[in-house]
């Protein structure tokens, strides 16, 4: 069979399965069996595909069709135009997130941090992506879960930044001391109730995703250790659900901090920038 009839075959089984986006998983997987980038697979779709690539391939279909996520199957996916290696141990890295990167590169335009924390790094997507932007800088990466660990770290070691991301596990900033200039965080923050889609709560870890009764638990955590954890004049960026704005930003600002709102490509709030206010700069912090 021919690229192009094994492609065919296979968005027609995806689309049966109800999946939305037949045509280009088919694609995706069947690069990620021949070895190629999906773009030069398609520069020849009338060339054979081996017997053993079919058989291969369709294994893959298969548990595509069950509602497992690409990036599982093929174990990588891009965020901020790198290569990251996912497993069922971290979330899948969304384009939504690269909204934080955007907001760290603006805040910091004219002076990069000189260290950044990323709290619960998972596959170390954020931490990662600003140590690639900001070449002098340092980071440190923190994950309850062992194996997301080992991910990150995987990830640092084949982006070349090894020398710059210590990964640690930790239950949040419980293992670190600050101060940091920069810190990141991508915690979970769904609703115990809330509707997920199927494929998300089925594969992905709850832990990353569930946050209590409001999905706010993690922040009534994180945020009060910010005032040991960012240095005086450093900023937090947190990834929030988009109905999440007023929430997060009230919990901040009781904690001394002023807030900005990001908006991500589809105009939704998804990140909450926060800084020392000038009154709590001013008064000092931590005296309650
Ligand atoms: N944005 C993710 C989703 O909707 C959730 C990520 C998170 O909880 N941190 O699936």
């Amino acid at each position: 069979m021919t690229r192009a009839e094994v492609l065919r075959r296979a968005a027609g089984q995806l689309a049966v399965a109800g999946l939305q986006e037949p045509r280009l998983d088919a694609e995706v997987l069947l690069a990620h069996v021949l070895g190629l980038p999906r773009l030069t697979m398609l520069l020849d779709t009338s060339r054979d595909v081996s017997g053993e690539d079919v058989r291969a391939f369709e294994a893959l279909v298969a548990r595509r069709a069950t509602g497992e996520p690409v990036a599982y199957i093929t174990g990588v996916r891009e965020f901020w135009s790198l290569e990251f290696r996912v497993t069922p141990a971290t979330l899948i890295p969304r384009p939504d997130s690269e909204t934080l990167v955007e907001a760290v590169l603006r805040a910091f335009a004219a002076q990069p941090p000189a260290r950044v924390l990323d709290l619960g790094t998972g596959s170390g997507c954020l931490l990662l992506s600003v140590l690639h932007e900001f070449s002098g800088s340092f980071g440190v990466g923190v994950d309850r879960s062992e194996a997301a660990a080992r991910v990150a770290a995987d990830n640092a070691r084949h982006l070349g930044l090894a020398d710059r991301a210590a990964i640690v596990v930790g239950d949040w900033a419980g293992a670190v001391a600050g101060p940091f200039d920069c810190i990141l965080s991508n915690p979970p923050y769904i609703g115990e109730g809330e509707a997920l889609s199927p494929e998300v709560a089925a594969f992905e870890p709850k832990t990353a995703l569930f946050a209590g009764p409001d999905g706010l638990d993690d922040y009534r955590r994180i945020i009060p250790e910010l005032d040991r954890l960012l240095s005086p004049r450093g900023r937090a960026f947190f990834e929030i659900g988009y109905t999440q704005a007023e929430a997060v930003g009230r919990i901040a600002e009781t904690n001394g901090f002023s807030v900005r709102i990001h908006r991500d490509l589809a105009g939704l709030p998804r990140c909450i920038e926060c800084w020392k206010s000038e009154k709590s700069l001013g008064m000092g912090t931590g005296n309650g």
